[in-house]
């Protein structure tokens, strides 16, 4: 079964854009805090009213991308958000700081689109790194990056503050890359990921999404390639997140499935439950066939099955857009508009609470394994490259 999403595929302006051109003011858009969440003397961080508290910021830098991954961006990419609607370096700032010093985030990873794109990304780490959460220390700041372009600023995103980087690469076969990403830069990807792990930008985490018929017979293959380089690998199981509706459920490679591949080649042991904390990545500890259960350890490997086995209940993120928008799930269509706020001149604690209003509302769930929400308005109203993955 293929699924239309409905996502539309050439956006020219964000969800705000028409509500600041009718002219409202930004004293328009401020609503009180919802009368049912507590004070915010007894609760200033992003509570939601299931009772999770989102301390882990993901900030969208660009929807714009140099790859062209198959389940993330047709070939002819997308209208890309205009800059004018696009926050500015001072607006990202700004935000951030208002997460980190009044809404208690401590974590702060930069997304997109490709952030590596984002021409003030040094200065935004920067000024990222340079603040300090309540109990006085500096957030942890990251990346998610393809690695295009890495190996020439590892070490000056190092010398600004980035903590760690995570990299997607979902094969090591040049040919495989380039019919999945339609780029032959295979290499240019396996010198950003040594560049990071030189400049101490490490642990690397490698993501990679495997694909039917494509390359769901290299899960072995990549994980002795970063048992070997010393990364930590983690598959994703692929979400209906693209904006061509070619995600069919019945064709995705799944957590067990994955699991089963890589018990090919290697015993896989799982790390107890209570050590995964709001971690989505279920950790496997790996040993060569036949090793003893205590025996030594090559490593561990991760499995994010976001769509068999959510991970919602222990979920602790907020999102912004490249744009703006405060997002309470990467899954469902609400978006806040912080940006209409922004401009219009309100204070840094009129932000802070719509922050707050908007995340008290956050669902309990996101339900994309379940056929019934698919297609009915449960699924996000952008690409995953415009939210920020
Ligand atoms: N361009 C950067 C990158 O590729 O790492 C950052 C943005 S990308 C949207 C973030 C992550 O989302 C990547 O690891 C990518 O593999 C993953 N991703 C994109 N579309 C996906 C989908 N439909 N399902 C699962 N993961 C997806
Ligand atoms: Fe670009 Fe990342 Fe999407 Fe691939 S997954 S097209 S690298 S944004």
């Amino acid at each position: 079964m293929s699924v239309a999403l409905g996502i539309p595929r050439l956006r020219t302006s964000a969800p705000a854009a028409g509500r600041e051109g009718a002219g409202a003011t930004a004293a328009d858009l401020l609503t009180p805090l919802p009368a049912d969440r507590p004070p915010v003397t007894a609760a200033p961080g992003l509570l939601d009213k299931h009772g999770r508290t989102a301390t882990d910021l993901r900030v969208s830098l660009t929807d714009r991308c140099n790859l062209r991954c198959t389940y993330c961006m047709p070939p002819e990419g997308l209208d890309w958000t205009p800059a004018s609607q696009l926050l500015s370096d001072d607006e990202v700032v700004r935000l951030i700081t208002i997460a980190v010093e009044r809404l208690g985030v401590d974590e702060v990873r930069f997304t997109g689109g490709e952030p590596l794109l984002r021409k003030g990304l040094e200065r935004i780490v920067a000024a990222t790194s340079a603040l300090r959460t309540a109990d006085g220390r500096s957030p942890e700041t990251s990346l998610t990056t393809n690695a295009l372009g890495l190996h020439r600023r590892a070490a000056a995103l190092a010398s600004a503050g980035l903590t760690r980087v995570n990299a997607s690469l979902d094969t090591l076969q040049p040919e495989r890359f380039a019919q999945i990403t339609h780029r032959d830069r295979l290499h240019d990807v396996l010198a950003g990921l040594r560049a990071a792990a030189d400049a101490g930008l490490g642990p690397v985490k490698v993501n990679a999404v495997l694909l039917r018929d494509t390359n769901d017979d290299e899960a072995p293959d990549l994980l002795e390639w970063a048992l070997r380089e010393g990364y930590q690998l983690r598959f994703i199981e692929q979400m209906p997140l693209d904006p061509h509706g070619a995600w069919d459920r019945s064709q995705m490679v799944d957590a067990a499935e994955v699991l089963a591949s890589l018990a090919s080649r290697f015993q896989l042991t799982p790390e107890p439950s209570s050590v995964r904390g709001s971690s989505p990545a279920e950790l496997w500890h790996v040993r060569r066939p036949g090793a003893p259960a205590d025996g030594e350890e090559l490593g561990s490997v991760g499995v994010i099955a976001s769509v068999t086995r959510p991970f919602c209940a222990d979920c602790d993120r907020t999102r912004l857009t490249a744009d703006g928008q405060v997002r309470e799930c990467l899954f469902g269509s609400r978006e806040h508009d912080l940006r209409a706020l922004l401009r219009g001149g309100v204070t840094d604690e009129q932000l802070a609470d719509a922050w707050r209003g908007a995340m008290w509302g956050k669902v309990a769930g996101h339900g994309s394994d379940d056929p019934a929400a698919v297609g009915f308005g449960q699924l996000p109203t952008r690409p995953m490259s415009a939210i920020g993955g």
